[in-house]
């Protein structure tokens, strides 16, 4: 039976083309995407495509496109069987992370990708991306989709969204998962890595989209010299909810006494504090170290091995439901959709 696949165009380089007159950059037209990529039709999918509006390059994305890009995959949830969205590469992995937390009870493939090199310049690595993205959207094994989460392909692996950073801004292979397995390798086949991949409960559960994400969210990267009075300064920012702290190594900080103080007294006004590792791979273990003890007695929170990418949008997500602070801090400490090895 035919998948059917509906593309969602939202912006950046993978929907370029040279104006053959001009010599310049011009958005590339994805409904004539059969003419374009006329091998489309081999493939067992029926595909739509809609664009968002505006298209935008994704350094403008904000938190009101995440909302208006999950409420468009809710509406035509029952009309598809998967979903490929077209995002800049830039600031995909925050783009597709939130996805991945706004969407609840997901059960069908969301597929993110895009490329580095325009679709409508020869030696494009969009065209790859795109056919193996649809493929991978629309492959189902009896009847069920391989991949029901919100995914990202680039140059032939398959990630869990939320484990992504962009890493490189020169390489075709642009995107990484430091912490977590692909969720499938793409060489003459696609190898699926099927114990990787998460299964809904149940896949009768409906899909629900959050209504809300919160704001107030910032992210403090320690260095050796870190100024006390602009660390204070920023915890005293007024609607400041959360931080994201990217510590050294294993999740240390310094532990001078302006440094724990300052921290301390932010969490005792009820703001949350995430510690994530400024590493690419590997965890927070805020018990091996002093430097890390110190953080967990003040009741700084574990990201574990979460991306700064994924702790950001699950703070957004997490308080934008309102919950008591209790409640806030249990689920910010439980893998929600993969995000954290426990
Ligand atoms: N600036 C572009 C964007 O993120 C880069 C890209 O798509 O690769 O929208």
């Amino acid at each position: 039976m035919r998948s059917s696949i509906l593309i969602i165009y939202t912006g950046g380089t993978i929907g370029m083309q040279t104006d053959a007159e001009t010599g310049v950059l011009i958005p590339f037209d994805f409904s004539g995407i059969y003419d374009e990529f006329p091998s489309l039709k081999r493939l067992n999918v029926d595909i739509e495509v809609i664009s968002m509006s505006p298209v935008i390059d994704s350094s403008n994305v904000s938190p009101d496109n995440w909302l208006s890009l999950a409420n468009l995959i809710r509406d035509n949830y029952a009309r598809y069987d998967g979903f490929v969205v077209l995002h800049g590469t830039d600031t995909m992995s925050y783009t597709a992370s939130a996805l991945s937390f706004l969407l609840e009870n997901l059960s069908k493939p969301v597929v993110f990708t895009g490329s580095q090199i325009p679709i409508g310049v020869l030696r494009t690595d969009g065209r790859e991306n795109l056919i193996t993205a649809i493929e991978i959207a629309g492959t189902r094994i009896d009847g069920h989709p391989v991949v029901p989460e919100v995914s990202l392909y680039f140059q032939n692996r398959l990630f869990r969204a939320n484990r992504t950073t962009k890493r490189s801004a020169e390489a075709l292979n642009a995107f990484h998962s430091y912490n977590y397995p692909p969720l499938a390798e793409v060489g003459v086949n696609i190898s699926y890595n099927f114990p990787a991949i998460h299964r809904p409960e149940t896949s009768s559960a409906e899909l629900q989209v959050a209504s809300h994400l919160s704001s107030g969210i910032a992210i403090i990267k320690l260095f050796p010299g870190i100024d006390e009075g602009i660390l204070r300064s920023i915890l005293s920012t007024s609607g400041l909810r959360a931080v994201v702290l990217e510590t050294f190594g294993a999740g240390n900080a310094p532990t001078s006494e302006w440094f724990i103080r300052t921290l301390a007294e932010a969490i005792a006004r009820g703001i949350h504090v995430v510690n994530v590792t400024q590493c690419g791979d590997g965890c927070v273990a805020m018990k091996l170290y002093e430097t890390g003890l110190r953080l967990q007695e003040i009741g700084v929170l574990s990201g574990y091995d979460m991306t700064t990418e994924a702790a950001v949008t699950k703070l957004m997500y997490v308080l934008g439901k309102e919950y008591s602070p209790t409640e806030a801090c249990r689920l910010l400490r439980t893998s929600l959709r993969g995000e954290i090895t426990l």
